[in-house]
């Protein structure tokens, strides 16, 4: 079974997912902040986190990357490289944000188009989807029909593409080709507000018509 809690994180409430399968192995999807409030969750539920997983390189989607790695030793895997620069410019980026200062980091590993990552009993493919940084990806399992893309594809709107490598027509194009190919019933698990359905977006999205 699929088990998934949210924890929307920092002021700007991104959706931080914990996802575990029926053994309580576990993934942290885009630990963004409030490091505290993850960790309490996780061990309240005893799960064994074994990885990190990262869809792009803003700092609301990695501020508590770094320390929930040392705390749980767990693998960072993603985004794609081309997200790179994000993340050797955190402090500066907090700096401009308001936030504390975070380190710089670098992921264990960068993820591609294609690569599957396994957490327990439950696998994800990796699809590059770029328009609002230039290496974000997406975490898919198809075996239950749910997507963790990030700030890609929100309930009726989508992703800003007016920062760093951001591009409008390729987010289009990325929504289009990389996600309205699902079926009508997946889930989509956004960065940021309530989650939605391809079939959904597709009948309402006004950015998509
Ligand atoms: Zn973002």
């Amino acid at each position: 079974m699929f088990n998934l809690q949210i924890i929307p994180v920092t002021a700007f409430q991104q959706n931080c997912s914990i996802i575990w399968d029926d053994d309580k192995n576990a993934a942290v999807i885009d630990a963004g902040g409030d490091a505290e409030r993850i960790i309490q969750f996780i061990e309240s539920q005893n799960l064994h986190v074994q990885k990190l997983l990262i869809t792009h390189g803003h700092l609301d989607h990695i501020m508590a990357v770094e320390p929930l790695k040392k705390y749980f030793n767990a693998e960072v895997l993603g985004s794609q490289q081309e997200d790179k620069i994000l993340f050797e410019q955190l402090p500066q980026i907090c700096r401009e944000y308001g936030f504390p200062e975070v380190p710089a980091f670098l992921p264990d590993r960068w993820l591609q188009e294609d690569d599957i990552v396994d957490v327990g009993k439950l696998s994800f493919k990796i699809r590059h989807l770029p328009g609002h940084s230039p290496g974000h990806i997406g975490f898919f399992d198809f075996e239950n029909k749910i997507t963790f893309s990030g700030d890609v594809l929100f309930k009726n709107s989508i992703g800003r593409t007016d920062l760093y490598g951001g591009d409008f027509d390729q987010l289009i194009q990325t929504i289009r080709h990389k996600m309205f190919d699902l079926d009508d019933d997946f889930i989509v698990i956004s960065g940021h507000g309530s989650h939605t359905t391809i079939g959904c977006e597709k009948k309402t999205n006004p950015f998509l018509k």
